[in-house]
């Protein structure tokens, strides 16, 4: 066995340091190592292993596995430095709960791989072939290292902010769109109001009895609201982290990210509106378990949907992530495919949210939606169903505007 000492040792002489944790440094170098991994194994297929490449992969094998070691010690808060920074990262692998066998391996690894660049070492193929093996078998243990406890909390708090609130509401209200009519929706949430505003064509006069009318209405039900938000917990908490973990693993997307949590607003507002940079969105006072639990979902797979999104399409605009742009259209199409999908429904049994616009619109006589399907069951990856419903929607642009 050719084992590092314990991390301990480290942390005494300096070499490894407490620091706080480094979500997007390691998020960057995770990415990298899935890529490298990708390229490397697409050379290893077409070309194999022989005399003139060993070299080159066992050093490709050395840095996707040490990488992925690195991105993790720096979420767990540590950052190692010096001439023994990679053995000492080595070390902190057996706190992971990897083997001997395993720890020793990398070591070995490590050394072979200080010996072709300092020492100019040519190694046989049949090592790089062992060494190829060893990675095929070890990456997804690796991987999951960081699907293990990134999964975000869902927290349900009280909108604190009740002019905000507000003033939301009176966009939708006052909203002059042609497809929706938002007013009505709030006459009949709250048939007081919808008295009140009945006769009313001005504006400004709508907007100041909705004022009125919402801001007494936060205050009175203030205790209620916050009771509301426990019991939204409560009936999360039973399934959430499983849907969350579910839902990564349709999207292919690890969360792994400063998510440390997401925020649900419980709110007076029926219309229900998210703001991905933040992460978080409203959630209806009067929403049944099941509608709280669906609308949840799918503004989760939205935060989801546009990471996995900036992956596959990198120059994306995130200006596109909102209304009016087909990129958002889009995100607005896919969770009755993605969200119907049988890992989350044999966890959480329901129809998944979808604007009713979307269920009644045909594309050359056939459902939009049915297309839809039909690209989502013939994914080879999400990456793939991202594309292909893109160019899908982008052929089909007239029809769907
Ligand atoms: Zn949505």
């Amino acid at each position: 066995m050719n084992l590092p000492f314990d991390f301990e040792y480290y942390l005494k002489k300096k070499i490894a340091r407490k620091v706080s944790p480094n979500f997007s440094r390691a998020e960057f170098l995770f990415n990298e190592t899935k890529k490298s991994f990708i390229g490397l194994k697409d050379r290893v297929d077409k070309l194999g292993i022989n005399e003139f490449n060993a070299n080159s992969i066992i050093k490709d094998i050395h840095d996707i596995i040490i990488e992925k070691i690195r991105a993790k010690v720096l979420i767990e808060g540590y950052s190692c430095s010096g001439n023994f920074a990679h053995e000492a990262e080595i070390a902190y692998m057996k706190n992971l709960g990897f083997t001997d066998y395993e720890l020793s391996f990398i070591n070995q690894l490590r050394q072979s791989r200080n010996g072709i660049n300092y020492y100019g070492k040519i190694y046989e193929k049949s090592y790089a072939g062992s060494c190829y093996k060893f990675l095929t078998e070890i990456n997804n243990k690796l991987d999951f290292m960081f699907s293990r406890e990134i999964i975000p909390k869902l927290k349900f708090y009280v909108v604190d902010n009740p002019d905000e609130m507000i003033r939301l509401i009176n966009g939708f209200l006052l909203y002059s769109g042609k497809s929706f009519n938002w007013s009505r929706l709030y006459s009949k949430e709250y048939p007081e109001f919808g008295k009140l505003i009945e006769k009313v064509q001005n504006p400004e006069e709508i907007k100041k009895i909705s004022n009125d009318f919402f801001k007494k209405l936060y205050y009175d039900k203030l205790k209620e609201l916050e009771k509301i938000a426990k019991s939204f917990q409560i009936e999360w908490d039973k399934e959430g982290e499983q849907l969350l973990r579910a839902l990564s693993k349709i999207v292919e997307k690890e969360w792994l990210q400063d998510w440390k949590e997401m925020k649900a607003w419980v709110s007076l507002n029926p219309i229900c509106p998210r703001f991905i940079e933040q992460r978080a969105f409203d959630i209806y006072w009067k929403a049944p378990p099941d509608k709280m639990k669906s609308t949840a979902l799918h503004e989760i797979l939205h935060f989801i949907w546009f990471e996995k999104w900036k992956e596959v399409f990198p120059k994306s605009d995130e200006k596109e992530f909102e209304m009016p742009h087909l990129v958002w259209k889009l995100s607005e199409i896919v969770p009755l495919a993605v969200l119907g999908d049988e890992r989350i429904q044999k966890i959480f049994k329901h129809e998944p949210q979808i604007y009713n616009e979307w269920k009644s619109k045909n594309i050359e006589g056939k459902p939009l939606l049915k297309y839809i399907q039909e690209i989502y069951e013939k994914r080879t990856s999400f990456a793939e169903f991202m594309e292909k419903s893109w160019e899908f929607v982008k052929a089909h642009e007239k029809e769907i505007n």
